[in-house]
């Protein structure tokens, strides 16, 4: 039979097959499906078969062929948790930061998210549309093939519509499929700081209604934390958003334990993430409800305090852990090499763990996990190629770019680290 791309001789392909119904959890995350010196055939953005070389070779041709030996083969990456769609940038505050000026002392100054905020706000869709496909461009030569991506820098009803209009624009214009979320509740902008309530009113009643009729969204996303959105606003507000049709997500116990794996849990939200201090009871909750942790070991660097999620425990409480970026202009990456690394060395994760928690259960944290984060027949044909001999190697070389072919939706995008055409 004959197929579009035949990749074959991988030293490791890596299928991480089985997990499409339910997220990987304790020592599940360990097991990678490795077919040693695989091979993978695609046709039409699909994959149709899997198996052995030998085997898999006798029965398909191709027009493509990718010879992986040496190399291992796996699932796009899949980042589950990124703010995208921002303008400009707040380099100048890294050395504040260094410094010791405090971070409300950086607000004050005009910097900050409301500086973003701010520009945000300024910029035309078509910037914010330049400005985001050069991060695309950085995701994908890493390996992302998919991405979730936020609002929350407009912070008004015609801003945030805007950022996520952006997002249907990317999506169409660059290989790279996005996951938009609205993530209106992000902060309280500076017009309603002395009557958060009433923003919090204008979430439910004009945003979430007009988010959800121009189809702009899949999921719906409150920052809960202290002198941002209480425990109560942001159940009022995932609660109203599940009315619209839009699937809740939280920013849990980032730098206090408001109970947000507890909200997680009682509102059934696909997933909640930072959770740097979460309670056990909130932890437990989220397992029983198989609510996705999404870890962010990028965002525990950036803050220099070097307090990272306890990721070990939420594997022995059976919570499903996925790992993300956070890219936003205080945590500017779009490499998920790099968080899983972080994950090695920060949150005690093996690199098999890693792998898991950015592949299957990544799609899962997206709800994606039917057509992607595996290679298994009938699965979308989001797969990459790194240059290491073995999984265990992640993590083990870092700082180097390990992904060298990327294909997306069965077309090859970057082959051997050189890019096909430009987005
Ligand atoms: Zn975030």
């Amino acid at each position: 039979m004959h197929v579009d791309i035949l990749i074959k001789n991988a030293n490791e392909l890596i299928t991480l097959a089985g997990h499409s119904e339910r997220p990987k959890i304790g020592n599940e995350l360990k097991e990678l499906g490795i077919i040693k010196d695989g091979a993978v055939a695609i046709l039409n953005e699909k994959i149709v078969a899997l198996g052995k070389t030998k085997e898999i070779t006798k029965k398909y041709d191709a027009d493509e062929m990718i010879d992986a030996k040496g190399k291992i083969v796996l699932p796009g990456l899949i980042d589950p948790h990124t703010h995208l769609v921002y303008s400009g940038a707040r380099e100048d505050e890294l050395t504040l930061k260094l410094e010791g000026v405090p971070y409300l002392e950086i607000l004050k100054r005009g910097g900050g998210i409301l500086k973003t905020v701010r520009l945000t706000r300024e910029a035309s869709e078509d910037k914010l549309c330049k400005e985001a496909l050069d991060r695309l461009n950085n995701a994908m030569i890493n390996g992302t093939t998919t991405i979730e991506a936020k609002s929350g820098y407009g912070l008004d009803t015609k801003n945030e519509i805007k950022i996520l209009r952006v997002y249907k624009m990317l999506d169409e214009k660059h290989p790279i499929d996005i996951v938009p979320t609205f993530l209106g509740a992000h902060a309280i902008p500076p017009e309603y700081a002395n009557e958060p309530q009433k923003y919090v009113d204008l979430i439910i009643d004009e945003m979430i209604p007009k988010v959800s009729k121009e189809r702009l969204a899949t999921f719906n996303d409150v920052f809960v934390e202290k002198n941002v959105f209480s425990y109560q606003q942001g159940l009022q507000i995932l609660e109203s958003g599940k009315k619209y049709g839009l699937i809740p997500k939280v920013h849990a116990d980032e730098f206090n334990d408001l109970g947000g794996a507890k909200l997680g849990a009682v509102v059934g939200a696909i997933s909640a993430d930072h959770l740097l201090n979460s309670s056990l009871e909130g932890l437990k909750l989220m397992a029983e409800k198989n609510v996705i942790g999404v870890l962010l070991p990028a965002t525990s660097m950036v803050l220099m305090n070097l307090k990272f999620a306890d990721a070990r425990r939420m594997i022995d409480l059976g919570v499903p852990i996925a790992l993300g970026t956070d890219l936003n202009p205080n945590c500017w990456t779009e490499n998920m090499q790099l968080i899983m690394t972080l994950a090695v060395y920060f949150l005690k994760m093996t690199p098999a763990e890693a792998i898991s928690a950015a592949t299957i259960n990544a799609a899962h944290a997206i709800g994606k996990a039917r057509e992607i984060g595996s290679i298994e027949v009938g699965k979308k044909a989001d797969i990459i190629v790194m240059d290491i001999p073995n999984h265990q190697y992640i993590g083990y070389i870092f700082g180097r770019n390990l992904v060298d072919t990327v294909i997306k939706c069965g077309e090859i995008i970057i082959r051997e680290k050189i890019i096909r055409k430009k987005f």
